[in-house]
């Protein structure tokens, strides 16, 4: 890696990039690390970096452990293209020399290994659905004045309104070569998607982080700011963060999840039908990682008190383009579009959950025994045993019990990482368990 480093630091400086980041991300998928002077790259690319573990969210270190050192990865470092004099390299973290088991980009790793060895390359794309409002208001004012529609999707006034920092924002994925083919005004007032190309695991599950933080620097400079929050307003559609996954032959390059033979007619090949099934068999205990908060689960409903529907899913079901299922095989087959991973998801960790239950879904050939091609939201209940639909968790305390139950989550996680996840999350749940809301105190207060 020396030769490497320092080629590329030699590079960076003459490109005009002062600073360079080690970076990784905490439990939640947010950014962390330190910064160097440029002529500190090779020191940095070789570990000098530490971090008191102690110091971040739900990791199993203490005070009194021995520090973390990042290693950046050379081959996935970016300049920041809304401030080009700073480099950043996200890293594996290692303690005492060895990989630290419960880095989640390290957990991914792990996954996209065991993918390899099989022959496979996992290839990822993921629709991070946002909001961008303004600044300094209530919070539920819109960058937009004109954003007022009940129906607001696709519309191209409000899209027009904002293109500002959209046009800013696209040109910097551009910028960094991620192939946006597609942006627009989502279905909700102020809520926006912005789709580029898919790449393999690791690299979409860094780009979903720096992605974040680049939509938050953006809309700040337009006097606004973006929220991953899933669902921010109870009468309008939350955010998605659609997880678009393949197994493609690390050889050839071919997309082994196409087929024009699928007897279901959805283009998803045998191999694509027992990841799914794999998926779905963990469902209830990877809900806990994609959709990792209280307020997730507000989300995975069929009807708030918005009118209309959330596409949001709320069963642990597989179907082809139907928007209802959490496993979708979009228009054109070749992929499985998980679709109850949220916004505020770390996407590195779930990306590998969903590998690995996938993988186990090919390694024991499971069966996908329903699929469904109807609008599962008007179900009669009577006939969820009948059409084996089974509800995804309705919070995130059944979430972090179906997660804690799974012995696989303990197997993929590692169980330092699996503990502390579990201690982190069931402390976020009971603090809001115990919290006494506002609606709480207008329903009740002078009512009784
Ligand atoms: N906003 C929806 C969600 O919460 C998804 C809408 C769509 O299909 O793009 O997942
Ligand atoms: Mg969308
Ligand atoms: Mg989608």
């Amino acid at each position: 890696q020396d030769a490497q480093a320092a080629t590329l630091g030699k590079q960076l400086k003459e490109d005009g990039v002062r600073f360079a980041i080690a970076g990784y991300t905490d439990l939640h998928g947010n950014l962390k690390g330190k910064m160097v002077p440029i002529d500190h790259f090779v020191q940095m690319a070789n570990g000098s970096e530490l971090f008191t573990g102690a110091a971040l969210d739900g990791l199993p270190q203490d005070v009194s452990d021995e520090e973390l050192s990042a290693r950046p990865d050379l081959d996935r470092g970016v300049v920041l293209p809304w401030r080009e004099e700073v480099a950043l390299f996200l890293s594996n973290l290692y303690v005492a020399g060895e990989e630290f088991e419960a880095s989640t980009r390290n957990i991914l790793a792990r996954q996209t290994t065991a993918a390899a060895e099989l022959g496979y390359t996992f290839n990822l794309g993921v629709e991070t659905e946002f909001f961008v409002l303004k600044e300094g208001e209530t919070g539920t004012d819109n960058l937009s004045d004109r954003d007022t529609l009940d129906k607001p999707c696709y519309a191209i006034p409000t899209l027009m309104d904002n293109f500002g920092w959209l046009q800013e924002l696209v040109d910097h994925m551009n910028t960094l070569g991620w192939d946006v083919y597609s942006f627009d005004h989502e279905d909700a007032q102020g809520q926006f998607e912005i789709d580029f190309a898919y790449a393999d695991g690791m690299t979409m599950a860094d780009r979903v982080v720096i992605f974040r933080a680049m939509a938050s620097e953006v809309a700040r400079k337009h006097g606004a700011y973006a929220t991953f929050m899933p669902k921010p307003f109870a009468d309008r559609t939350g955010s998605g963060a659609h997880f678009n996954m393949s197994l493609a032959d690390a050889e050839s390059g071919q997309n082994i999840f196409e087929t024009d033979h699928d007897p279901r007619n959805a283009g998803l090949s045998d191999l694509g039908y027992h990841f799914a099934a794999g998926i779905l068999r963990h469902a209830p205990a990877i809900c806990a990682v994609i959709a990792p908060t209280v307020n997730s689960y507000k989300r995975l409903v069929r009807q708030g008190s918005m009118s209309g529907s959330t596409w949001a899913p709320i069963f642990a079901s597989c179907g082809n383009n139907n928007r209802t299922n959490m496993l979708r095989i979009p228009l054109g087959g070749g992929r499985v579009e998980c679709r109850a991973v949220d916004s505020a998801a770390n996407p590195h960790l779930a990306a590998a959950l969903l590998l690995a239950a996938g993988l186990e879904g090919i390694r024991e050939k499971t069966e996908l025994e329903h699929f469904h091609t109807d609008n599962l939201y008007e179900v009669d209940p009577a006939d969820y045993g009948r059409r084996g639909l089974s509800l995804l968790p309705r919070t995130l305390g059944d979430a972090i019990d179906a997660f804690e139950a799974d012995p696989f989550t303990r197997e993929i996680c590692g169980e330092a990482f699996w503990k502390s996840f579990i201690d982190y999350k069931r402390g976020e749940w009971e603090s809001y368990q115990t919290a006494v809301t506002d609606w709480e105190r207008d329903r009740y207060l002078t009512f009784y």
